[in-house]
């Protein structure tokens, strides 16, 4: 079991090794724009002032600063802590199941995958592929955003950087700036420019975490859409290769499944992906005796048509009473008389059947604007869940799709879970990412031999702070500092590649 993840390990450090190669490649697919230059050169202005705006810039970036340290101890623990758990997957007998169907939410919040913290999102394997282009645009809207965190921080004095384009590469969008001369000088502006991406990411996570618990998309929902329930739930999408496509109209309700009310989602996909055999009819449909006796025996010699039984169920079924219907002409009337036995029925000529017990028939009823009606779907019943996608709420709004809120709602599920994940990312101590810089800045502080002159550090915290730790690390000077950071680099550049080569086998390669 662990010779794959033996591989992968040596898949990792062939990685490491041309990762320079990997690098150039990459960067040749990149646009820049020099758009946001002058809105630097602005705010370089507006801080060398040292008015209000650049006191107020400056300690809420400076807090960024101190949240940026706590990231870099916390990522390499989560690194840590899932390399571990990887390795204890690979011991697992029970491989993760993988279901792209599922929503974002439920699939994070899933225990599959053993007690892995990462979860891969791959559409098409672990996320549905129609959400491809939402992950798309989350992913870009809090790189952006981090990003805007790196502009203003690095237009604070004491050595502001100059921007010198704005751009999207393959790895997203990202921002060149050229440091100051004397940016040596100031580790701790370092430490805080190099945190204001991750502290953007951290405040919008926070704004979004927060707006959904002080119920602001509750509110926004209520105006602009609906509650359909308890009248059923909404048609949202249909497959497009789906049998179901052309009867199935979009923000029409589904009031039940054969006789099942739909009260709630959940009953929605507890009927649907219930076990099989599925559970018994209520009660049965009323048919002319002579019309009934009259039809076929073998269902597979007449496609269209299943198999129906007297009801209730004789206890020692006789093949030659069953015959085959085209089951929409039985269930088509939703006002057709239902039987709970043959007397039961309104005429003596009628006969009370019930399609037999392996016929995999559903009943979808259906209630659009003015009228009601029966869709039979045959065959299994998880093929519905999975083809046709329903919800709870329908747009008040006119000409607004019936889809917007899901996706919405799908598009802020992503952009909270990326926005996180982005800010724990870039704070790894690697040397091309944020944390590196923070790692590095943070060793300059903490190595020069004490009596040297500092930045101008207002913070009387952190000045203690660094007159203590330049005490105890009296005697490190610049170059072990380097090898530190460079040995610290190069163990979570090589655990960082294992970890991701090792969830991508774990959730992809190694299927059920
Ligand atoms: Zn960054």
């Amino acid at each position: 079991m662990f010779i794959p993840f033996l591989l992968l390990g040596a898949l990792a450090l062939v990685g490491y090794r041309y990762r320079r190669v990997l690098l150039r490649r990459r960067l040749r697919f990149s646009w820049e724009s020099e758009a946001l230059n002058s809105f630097h050169d602005v705010l370089v202005a507006r801080f060398t002032s040292k008015g209000f705006a650049y006191q107020f810039t400056r300690t809420f970036y400076d807090l960024g600063a101190f949240l940026g340290v706590a990231g870099v101890a916390i990522s390499t623990g989560i690194l840590a802590c899932e390399t571990i758990s990887l390795l204890k997957a690979a011991q697992q007998s029970a491989p993760p199941s993988v279901l792209s169907k599922r929503e974002l939410k439920e699939y994070l919040a899933a225990p599959e995958g053993g007690e892995t913290l990462l979860k891969p999102l791959i559409p098409g394997v672990t996320i549905p592929l129609s959400e491809f282009p939402l992950l798309i645009i989350a992913l870009l809207a809090s790189q952006a955003f981090h990003e805007l965190g790196h502009i203003v921080s690095s237009a604070l004095p004491p050595a502001p950087a100059s921007l010198s384009g704005v751009g999207l590469a393959l790895q997203g969008a990202f921002v060149s700036l050229l440091p100051h001369p004397d940016d040596a000088e100031y580790p701790w502006a370092r430490v805080r420019n190099a945190s204001a991406g991750a502290w953007h990411n951290v405040l919008m996570w926070l704004v979004l975490w927060a707006a959904c618990h002080i119920g602001l998309h509750t509110a926004v929902r209520g105006a602009f859409w609906r509650d359909v329930l308890p009248d059923g739930l909404a048609i949202i999408s249909v497959d497009y290769a789906s049998p179901l496509r052309g009867h199935l109209e979009l923000g029409a309700l589904i009031v039940a499944l054969d006789d099942a009310q739909l009260h709630s989602l959940a009953s929605w996909k507890d009927y649907l992906l219930a076990p099989t055999p599925h559970p018994p009819v209520d009660s049965g449909w009323c048919v002319e005796s002579a019309t009934f006796s009259s039809q076929p025996t073998d269902c597979a010699l007449h496609p269209g048509t299943a198999l129906f039984t007297p009801y209730p169920l004789p206890s020692f079924s006789d093949p030659s009473q069953n015959h085959c219907i085209d089951p929409p002409s039985v269930f088509r009337d939703p006002a057709a008389a239902r039987c709970a036995s043959s007397p039961s029925c309104r005429s003596p000529s009628e006969t009370c059947v019930a399609p037999a017990a392996d016929t995999q028939l559903l009943r979808l009823q259906i209630k659009e604007a003015d009228h009601g009606h029966t869709i039979v779907w045959k065959g299994p019943w998880r093929e519905v869940f999975e083809q046709v996608r329903v919800g709870q709420y329908v747009p008040r709004v006119p000409l607004m799709p019936v889809w917007a809120l899901p996706t919405l709602e799908a598009f802020f599920e992503y952009l909270r879970s990326l926005t996180l994940v982005l800010a724990l990312l870039n704070l790894l101590p690697l040397r091309p990412l944020d944390g590196g810089v923070v790692l590095s800045s943070l060793l300059d502080i903490v190595c020069v031999p004490s009596g040297q002159e500092f930045d101008d550090i207002e913070l009387g915290e952190l000045e203690l702070f660094r007159r203590r730790t330049a005490r105890r690390s009296r005697g490190l000077v610049g170059a072990d500092s380097t090898l530190i950071a460079r040995w610290v680099h190069n163990v979570v550049a090589m655990l960082s590649l294992f970890v991701i080569a090792c969830s991508l086998w774990v959730w992809t390669v190694r299927g059920p």
